[in-house]
């Protein structure tokens, strides 16, 4: 029986991940839940799950909370102390971190140093901290099992083979709703047809971090991280149908890809099994009916992040770190429509034109990064905003 610790219960990774809870119920318990705003969604896992503790972001939403249960609940815990003590408590086996977001990092970092196996959904933890994780990693012997679909495919195809006979990793991207969209009308696009999404349902940062590929630059820093290997020999390939969920190549030539219907329900369920595959109840692949499969050059105009995270990494140091903060500052604006799809980019490349990176390998210095980069971040939207009423 594995005791999981969910952090980020209420999102998309998080229900997905309860969904294979609640079809291993002789495999897995959940020990601890964790959310952000969706209380409701959160006493309906309560009272599904049985948690022993749970924690939300504030003192009034634990107040609200322990109201809503009654006495038979939980320890209520809050703020990030409360995420904290769920991801790094003695009774957690693995923890799930699946909050979006940098706000991940610090409940990751404690995890693993309590010693936890960690289930990595978070990919902005490696963004960020990439450096200062992996050593933490390898200090306290615990694993990271990749949830994000493209790492679980890698980390499959890695399995078996020697790391110094792989010559690249290939990720493949959807390319999202605006892969043949007129490149001059993106300025136009809306919040709404960025957050439809042709293959995945997922959290509506991730499906604008989609639409813009800064996901697919957030993937390729995160591959850096897992995999070990340089930012050239990572590369990027569209591949509409997301069913390739990604390739490793090796030194003869040979590729190994892992396949599958895309469904986050797999990945999540082979990072809390492995080295185990549980049969989950989800349709077959058929690639007779599919028929047939496209791969394609990613197009750095029409993804112009896709490139401000390649030289992010090149960089080194907090530049990923501040390229990961003014994204999230962006992101937000343009869902409240403070800012235009295309600011995005543009936003995220005049932070980092300021950024004197320095030696990410200290918490401290992240954090003071991330802080100073969503300032700027937010003073460049205020600006856009300022131009639109000239
Ligand atoms: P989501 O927005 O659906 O859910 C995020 C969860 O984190 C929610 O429970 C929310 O309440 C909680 N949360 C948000 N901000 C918080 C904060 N400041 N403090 C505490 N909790 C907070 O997001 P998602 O789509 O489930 O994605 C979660 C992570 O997994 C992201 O890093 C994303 O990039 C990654 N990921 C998601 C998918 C996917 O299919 N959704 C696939 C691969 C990777
Ligand atoms: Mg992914």
């Amino acid at each position: 029986m594995r005791r999981l610790a969910i952090l980020g219960s209420t999102g998309s990774i998080g229900v997905s991940t309860l969904e294979v809870v609640a079809s291993f119920a002789d495999r897995f318990r959940v020990h601890a839940l964790t959310a952000g705003r969706n209380l409701d969604l959160l006493v309906e896992q309560i009272q599904r799950y049985d948690p022993l503790m749970v924690a939300v972001p504030s003192e009034e939403d634990a107040i609200r909370l322990a109201e809503r249960l009654g006495s038979r609940r939980p320890q209520v815990l809050h703020g990030v102390p409360g995420l904290i003590a769920c991801a790094a408590s003695n009774d957690a086996d693995i923890v799930v971190s699946a909050i979006v977001g940098a706000a991940g990092l610090e409940p990751t970092l404690a995890a693993i140093e309590a010693g936890k196996d960690v289930a990595l959904a978070n990919k902005e933890t490696l963004v960020v901290a990439g450096q200062l994780v992996m050593e933490r990693v390898a200090r306290q012997r615990c694993r990271l099992f990749p949830v994000d679909s493209e790492h679980s495919a890698i980390f499959q195809a890695l399995e078996g083979h020697r790391k110094e006979d792989v010559r690249r990793l290939i990720l493949t991207a959807s390319g999202g709703p605006f892969r043949c969209h007129p490149v001059e009308d993106l300025v136009r696009v809306q919040p709404e047809q960025a957050l439809s999404h042709p293959n995945w349902s997922m959290g509506r940062k991730i499906t604008i971090d989609s639409a813009t590929m800064m996901n697919k630059g957030l993937e390729v820093i995160e591959a850096h991280w897992l995999f070990d290997l340089p930012a050239e020999r990572i590369s990027v390939q569209i591949h509409p149908e997301s069913i390739v969920h990604s390739m490793v190549e090796y030194v003869d030539g040979a590729v190994i890809a892992q396949l599958g219907i895309p469904d986050m329900k797999a990945p999540i369920a082979y990072a809390l099994s492995y080295p185990e595959r549980i049969p989950l109840d989800l349709p077959p692949l058929d690639l007779c009916r599919l028929g047939a499969l496209h791969f394609a050059e990613p197009d750095l105009n029409r993804f112009p992040c896709l490139e401000i995270a390649y030289s992010a990494l090149r960089c080194g140091g907090t530049a990923p770190a501040a390229m990961n903060a003014a994204n999230e500052v962006a992101v937000e604006a343009f869902l409240d429509q403070r800012i235009g799809f295309m600011d995005i980019a543009d936003i995220i490349k005049r932070v980092l034109d300021v950024h004197q990176p320095r030696s990410a390998d200290n918490l401290d210095h992240i954090l003071e990064v991330d802080a100073w980069a969503r300032r700027q971040a937010t003073k460049l939207t205020l600006q856009v905003k300022e131009r639109q009423k000239v």
